[in-house]
């Protein structure tokens, strides 16, 4: 009965040619699905990948090494522009680039292996920052060809660092460099009131030579900092000027800007890049006069903003092998809790306040180093009257703007002290 059946069937031409149809349809089906698990296999068995997220302190570093390694086999890349300013006086805004792969699939040769290069972008809806990666693939199973080329990235970053001082800024829960690496700040071009810069100069020094003083101790390894004054009296200039000196990168948090959390906080704050000085800038901002406002339930995503046990408790988790400084910054200490900057998250403070006629001097012979006893004494009483006896307020950045303006020859300065205090 089924014999019959199965004759008659193949004996109809058409059902003959659907069948060889769907006979061929399968075994392509087939085929494609053993070509796509044998592309697998082999990619498991004889290649190896390595993804680089763009939330990884190596990123920068192994996308500027990847370009070079291109630099003749590639001609598609993305630029980066960064505008470099200098803190030194009279210098001025210059734009550098740094040309990286662009998205897409390149190929570079490494020590005799061909490495497939796929960077790829996503845009990310909540944050509008996108994600991005890289994935390496070679032939091969050994990692070590990652390891490598890490090391080599890292080397020629760091060598391409040197002298310099690296800022990282926060994007969502990571740190990310900032710009490029910026001239470090020499400490003889922050002018403050005698002995305080060697006095923190002293102190970093001694918190990083004696780690065995904590550990014995059982205190956690960390040093916290607050300098306070009014604005444009040298605060992040000293910081930024240690961070060279001590050869520390800067992981920088402005607290009252954003949409910081508790939770966001405590995140960065455990994730800061190795060897980086923690700075909080205008840390009275960060939870004083806080009143949670309905327009701050849609900017927050539903999360409470920053509080200040938050603040605290991020603060004392800080905690790392290297050491951890952390320096914060404030125009007006009286706003913030004791809780705040008692011992231990605070160890050492330091007001810097307006200038002193001793700045002012050192100040005039920094930027006219050719001037004359005669001409210091001058400028020295000219202030003096000027700010009554400096009971009116001259800070250290509206003098380096007065002389920048007049940055040709001391006697425009003498010409136009008047127009001082208007800066
Ligand atoms: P603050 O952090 O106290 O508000 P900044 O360090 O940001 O002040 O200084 C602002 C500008 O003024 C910078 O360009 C810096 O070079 C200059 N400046 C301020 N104070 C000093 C100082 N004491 N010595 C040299 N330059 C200073």
């Amino acid at each position: 009965m089924l014999s019959d059946l199965v004759a008659t069937l193949s004996s109809n031409p058409y059902f003959g040619a659907g069948a060889g149809l769907i006979g061929i349809g399968t075994a392509l089906a087939v085929l494609r699905r053993s070509s796509q698990y044998g592309l697998i296999f082999f990619r498991r068995q004889f290649m190896i990948t390595l993804e680089v997220p763009n939330n990884d302190i190596s990123y920068t570093w192994l996308l500027q090494w990847i370009s070079h390694q291109l630099r003749d086999s590639s001609r598609h890349f993305s630029a980066r522009t960064t505008l470099v300013k200098n803190d030194e006086p009279s210098s001025r805004i210059q734009a550098s680039y740094t040309f990286v792969p662009s998205v897409g699939t390149h190929y570079f040769r490494y020590k005799g292996k061909f490495v497939k290069v796929e960077r790829t972008r996503e845009q990310m809806i909540n944050s509008g920052v996108p994600f991005e990666s890289v994935q390496l693939t070679a032939f091969g199973q050994d990692r070590q060809i990652y390891i490598d080329m890490l090391e080599k990235a890292r080397d020629a970053a760091l060598l391409a660092n040197e002298g310099k001082t690296l800022v990282y800024v926060p994007t969502i829960n990571e740190w990310h460099l900032f710009g490029r690496p910026r001239r470090k700040r020499p400490l003889n071009s922050v002018i403050l009131n005698k002995g305080v810069l060697e006095g923190l100069i002293k102190d970093v020094e001694h918190f990083l030579s004696n780690p065995q003083w904590y550990i014995d101790r059982g205190i956690p390894y960390r040093r916290g900092y607050l300098l306070h004054g009014p604005p444009g009296s040298g605060k992040t200039s000293a910081i930024m000027a240690l961070a060279g000196h001590f050869d520390l990168s800067i992981s920088t948090l402005n607290l009252s800007q954003g949409t910081m959390t508790d939770d966001r906080l405590q995140q960065l704050l455990s994730n800061v890049p190795e060897e980086s000085i923690i700075l909080l800038e205008d840390i009275d901002a960060a939870t004083v006069g806080r009143h949670y406002e309905k327009e701050d339930n849609i900017r927050y995503q539903g999360m409470k903003p920053l509080t200040l046990s938050g603040l605290l408790n991020a603060l004392d988790g800080v905690i790392s092998a290297e050491g951890r400084i952390i320096f914060m910054t404030t125009n007006f200490i009286e706003r913030l809790d004791p809780a705040l900057i008692r011992p231990g998250r605070v160890d050492h403070k330091e007001y810097i306040g307006p200038l002193t006629s001793n700045q002012v001097e050192r100040m005039l012979t920094r930027f006219y180093p050719q001037s004359t006893h005669n001409e210091i004494n001058q400028f020295l009483t000219q202030i003096e009257q000027l700010t009554d006896n400096y009971s009116k307020q001259l800070s250290a950045a509206q003098l380096q703007g007065f002389f920048m303006h007049n940055k040709d020859s001391i006697k425009d300065v003498f010409a136009n002290v008047n127009q001082l205090l208007c800066l």
